[in-house]
């Protein structure tokens, strides 16, 4: 039923119970994409869990054997804001899995979604802001190291800066790393990405669009990627709890298509990531992700659409 798959697991819940971390929006997208009949279960795959060989392109050796004997200090579970455990470890292991298969599919059907994922505030050698693995830059690296491509963009939309995204891909030509996020926000101090764009507290669905066009136009002018992910973040609507933008439920659809037009300019294979998401009602969080996935949808669609009509 969708023109791509969706790549999820229940399993991606990180069972966090009463945390500001959603983790249970993974579930509710899934099913609220079937429920109302956008996607069939025939669209969605169930991605395998990253090999060590696949996490440790990115992360350090003692990091990845901390997180797997759990042996991490108080301070740097402290630093991941979220509550350690090895379901949660299995579950970023899982998440970076999902990341790659997206990638895979994506290469081969000009798009896919990994309902997960985006945990762009993950280091090479440690977590931090609810980010323990950066599946996004996993996912680059075995495609790089499986010759499928060479060169990659990033564009993350969350509310906040992809830092983890910076400090691996930083020196890196092979990778650009836009990031469009509120300055006066976490992370401080920001990393340098190779384009980044700070905006104002309260930046409101018309400067934001004008704002990120003017960048996408820039980036693509200078960058030719061979693939797109897409670090979208539910967290610059305006009802966030952990964001201090003014973006409105429309005006996040009109991002999302924003960047879609963009990256499908040249036929750019596409993978979503979903990142962050606080909104006071749940319910909206998962909205503004469903709408990800739609507005990918009909960017696919009208595209299929024109390849007909110039047959
Ligand atoms: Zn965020």
């Amino acid at each position: 039923m969708l023109p791509f798959k969706l790549v999820y697991d229940d399993a991606y819940d990180l069972n966090l119970g009463a945390h500001v971390f959603p983790s249970q929006k993974y579930r509710l997208i899934h099913k609220r994409l079937l429920e109302e009949g956008h996607a069939a279960p025939e669209d969605v795959l169930k991605p395998s869990a990253a090999s060590d060989e696949d996490i440790l392109r990115v992360h350090t050796p003692e990091y990845v054997e901390k997180l797997k004997k759990g042996t991490l200090s108080p301070s740097e579970i402290a630093r991941m804001e979220i509550p350690y455990s090895r379901e949660m470890v299995k579950a970023c292991w899982l998440a970076a899995g999902g990341s790659i298969l997206a990638g895979q599919r994506a290469m081969a059907d000009g798009w896919a979604a990994n309902l997960s994922g985006g945990f762009h505030h993950a280091c090479p050698g440690h977590g931090e802001g609810f980010c323990v693995i950066h599946d996004v830059a996993v996912a680059i690296r075995r495609l790089q190291a499986d010759k499928i491509i060479e060169r990659a963009m990033v564009v993350d939309t969350d509310v906040h800066q992809g830092n983890g995204t910076a400090v691996i891909f930083r020196g890196d030509e092979n990778v650009f790393t836009l990031s469009i996020h509120q300055e006066n926000n976490y992370p401080f101090p920001k990393a340098h990405s190779t384009m980044d764009i700070d905006l104002e507290d309260g930046t409101g669905d018309a400067d934001y669009l004008a704002i990120l066009e003017k960048h996408l136009h820039k980036a693509f002018e200078h960058f030719s990627p061979q693939i797109v992910l897409f670090v979208a973040g539910a967290d610059p609507y305006r009802e966030d709890q952990l964001g201090g933008l003014a973006l409105t439920i429309e005006g996040l659809k009109k991002r999302d298509a924003l960047v879609f037009g963009y990256a499908r300019r040249e036929g750019t294979p596409v993978v979503i990531t979903l990142a962050g998401g606080y909104a006071r009602a749940v319910g909206d969080t998962v909205t503004i992700h469903v709408n990800t996935i739609l507005a990918a949808r009909d960017e696919a669609l009208r595209h299929a659409e024109a390849v007909k009509a110039h047959k």
